[in-house]
């Protein structure tokens, strides 16, 4: 028996390894099993090159928990190992400035292991020692039994093995007794093993019997050696991708379409990306596209790797090109992986364009379902952008869908405004917006349907880049006034008319720290609704980004402020003015000479001050001319008081009021209530 000490610099490693690896101590079983597989996959190798002429028989890999012994044991049938392979392969491991290293990548287990080919020590993670028992493939080589107990000192003897490859047996620690179960040993092997190319056993397949669970004879084969992405797209039908897609998320709805990703050059990489039918919510999806190297599971955390739009894709990727030895913020700057990622969207793209040529009204019964994607990428890729707008779809509130072109093409002549901008017009709810798209249909609008949790980023978006357009939802202003077109002359109401109009109905409009109304009065036309409830589109659309960027609370906490517009030209607006005229000349006529009296008083006294210089102008004076002011606004307020007064007993003006908020959805609670009984009360 010889001893000796491990060829590492640092004073101990294995202390090491276990405090900064902590977070990933369930690797140590994928690390211990890839190198079973790749010791089987070498052995294959050379048999296949002729360099191995022995008996091949059956290659796998064996997995075994020995509950009493506490040990689990990884066997392999492979090239296994000499005495000097172990010394250089094992015992000399290069690991010059470990420590400076372990520091810089504490937080990253996959950067250190790669990095220093620790694969098999990330064992000690989990164990208090570890075997390896050994007998290399070729010729009478003596079998070799070499132990570590976790200090830099290890042991090596001869021993006696029949069969050639390497068992590996870990004597798991007592704070990893956890690994000792069988079904957490499964469930990582069903993690990290799922797909790699040599079949990993673990035990039996168990069968029901006499009423429990019994082995059967049959090995319990955990992986498929030969993954649907290994295999040739033509060799493929769309079930097997079907059904694959099933095997990685049993849970989900059946993909959409999926792209079979496979280069070789100047990088490797095949995979399946699937586009999964979404449920609205972005982070619920992330995480679902695994990465293998070699087809040995690495992370299902691919940001850095594949374009951040595309992480909402679900499927698998393996490519032995990624660096898995570097942190993550580095990744983002490694020449192969910015290939690989632009590779990833091109492909994706390149499917999506070729669907919409190709197949233009699946694309379109598609669209729904991939338009987050697409607008995503819009969103967060200018390269992307740029491609999609090829294929990217308006969809209108009826349902028919364009491309940008298109669209442009089809509202150009008339939705074009006085200001020569194309005004596009957009609803979000066909529902609570009926009557606003209605409206605009009459004038020979098109009006788009906008429903999608980006669609408001998407539309600020487009009228960057897109010269002389602005989007208006079409319940943000009047019809005449969405796109305002040169010839449109109505005869106004004159002021004094229509401030006591908009007075009595200010005076009854629902007032809250939540929504507040700015009543105006329009000459809209006969045909048009009596009261129209109008928010205007910038202070919507900033109260609309607030929700979905931090930093913007200042438009999230304002008040939802509306416009309450009044159609002189409709008849029962005409008809509440004309009444209330009449039920409050007699005591308004005192307050109204009385202010025409003090205007004129104002005027007169306002002249003389301008005419002399500010230090000549004495403080009687200014005094007077205050007080005039504040007896105005006394006045003023009277007269609005005998409005509201009146307004206050006016059934129409309630009517209409209500009418309005609850064409809008705003019509709730007590207010609904009321609104109900007064409607049951005018019909009697
Ligand atoms: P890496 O696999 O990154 O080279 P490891 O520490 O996991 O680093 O393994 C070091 C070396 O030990 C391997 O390259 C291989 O030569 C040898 N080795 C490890 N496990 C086995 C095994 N099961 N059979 C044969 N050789 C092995």
């Amino acid at each position: 028996m010889k001893t000796g000490n491990i060829g590492v610099t640092t004073e101990n490693i294995f202390p090491v390894i276990k405090k900064f690896l902590y977070s990933d101590h369930e690797i140590f079983l994928r690390e211990i099993i890839s190198n079973a597989v790749d010791a089987t996959q070498k052995l294959k190798t050379l048999a296949g090159k002729g360099d191995f002429q022995g008996e091949l028989g059956e290659l796998k890999v064996s997995v075994a928990i020995d509950k009493d012994a506490k040990t689990i044991t990884v066997s392999d049938r492979g090239i296994g190992m000499t005495a000097d392979e172990i010394e250089k392969y094992i015992n000399q491991i290069a690991f010059s400035g470990a420590n400076d290293f372990l520091d810089k990548y504490k937080d990253d287990a996959n950067a250190i292991i790669g990095h220093f080919g620790l694969g098999f020590y990330s064992s000690f993670m989990v164990s208090k020692q570890v075997d390896i028992i050994t007998r290399s493939y070729q010729e009478g080589a003596q079998a070799v039994k070499w132990s570590c107990d976790g200090s830099p000192s290890f042991t090596i003897e001869e021993t006696d093995k029949k069969d050639r490859g390497t068992d590996i047996v870990m004597h798991i620690d007592d704070d990893s007794q956890e690994f000792l179960e069988k079904n957490k040993i499964e469930e990582l092997l069903r993690k990290y093993c799922h797909f790699l190319p040599v079949p990993v056993v673990f035990g039996k397949k168990t069968e029901w019997k006499d009423g429990k669970q019994v082995d059967t004879k049959e090995d319990l084969v955990i992986n498929d050696v030969e993954p649907l992405w290994t295999k040739k797209p033509a060799d493929l039908k769309e079930e097997d991708y079907k059904k694959f897609y099933r095997e990685l998320f049993p849970m989900s709805d059946e993909p959409l379409f999926w792209i079979h990703l496979n280069v070789d050059y100047p990088f490797n990489l095949t995979g399946v990306l699937y586009f999964p039918k979404i449920k609205n919510n972005l982070d619920l999806q992330r995480n679902k596209i695994q990465l293998y190297c070699n087809q040995v599971f690495v992370t299902d955390h691919v940001e850095g790797i594949v374009p951040e739009f595309l992480t909402l894709l679900h499927g698998v990727i393996d490519s032995p090109d990624i660096p898995l030895n570097v942190s993550r913020s580095y990744l983002q700057s490694d020449a192969n992986v910015k290939k690989i990622s632009s590779y990833i969207t091109k492909k994706v793209s390149d499917r999506l364009a070729s669907i919409f040529k190709n197949d233009r009204p699946d694309f379109e019964k598609k669209w729904d379902d991939i338009k987050i994607f697409i607008h995503y990428g819009m969103l967060s890729e200018e390269d992307y952008y740029d491609k999609a707008k090829q294929y990217f779809l308006f969809k209108d509130t009826e349902g028919k869908y364009y491309t940008l072109e298109e669209y442009n093409t089809l509202i150009k002549d008339n939705q074009t405004n006085k200001d020569d901008q194309l005004v596009y017009l957009y609803a979000q709810d066909t529902e609570s917006q009926y009557t606003y798209i209605q409206a605009a249909k009459d004038k020979g609008y098109n009006v788009l349907l906008m429903d999608g949790q980006l669609d408001i980023p998407l539309v600020s978006m487009l009228e960057r880049k897109l010269e002389k357009t602005t989007f208006t939802r079409v319940d943000a202003d009047v019809i005449d006034r969405l796109i305002e077109k040169k010839d449109q002359k109505h005869e106004e109401l004159e002021p004094e008319r229509g401030e006591k109009l908009s007075s009595i109905f200010s005076s009854q409009v629902p007032r809250t720290n939540k929504m507040d109304f700015h009543v105006e009065v329009k000459a809209l036309g006969e045909g048009q609704l009596p009261v129209i409830i109008t928010q205007s589109e910038y202070m919507r659309r900033m109260k609309e980004m607030a929700q979905l960027q931090p930093g913007m609370s200042f438009y999230g906490e304002m008040p939802d402020m509306y416009n309450l517009i009044l159609n002189s030209d409709a008849p029962l607006i005409q008809e509440v003015l004309n009444d209330s005229e009449k039920q409050t000349e007699e005591a308004l006529k005192p307050i109204e000479n009385e202010i025409r009296g003090l205007n004129a008083r104002q005027a007169v006294l306002r002249q003389e001050q301008d005419k002399k210089k500010p230090e000549e102008i004495t403080q009687e004076e200014k005094d007077d001319l205050k007080k005039c002011g504040e007896d105005i606004e006394a006045e003023k307020k009277k007269k609005t008081d005998i409005l509201a007064e009146y307004a206050k007993g006016n059934d129409k003006v309630h009517q209409l009021i209500d009418l309005a908020l609850l064409q809008n959805g705003m019509l709730k609670g007590e207010a609904l209530t009321n609104f109900i009984k007064r409607s049951v009360s005018l019909i009697k």
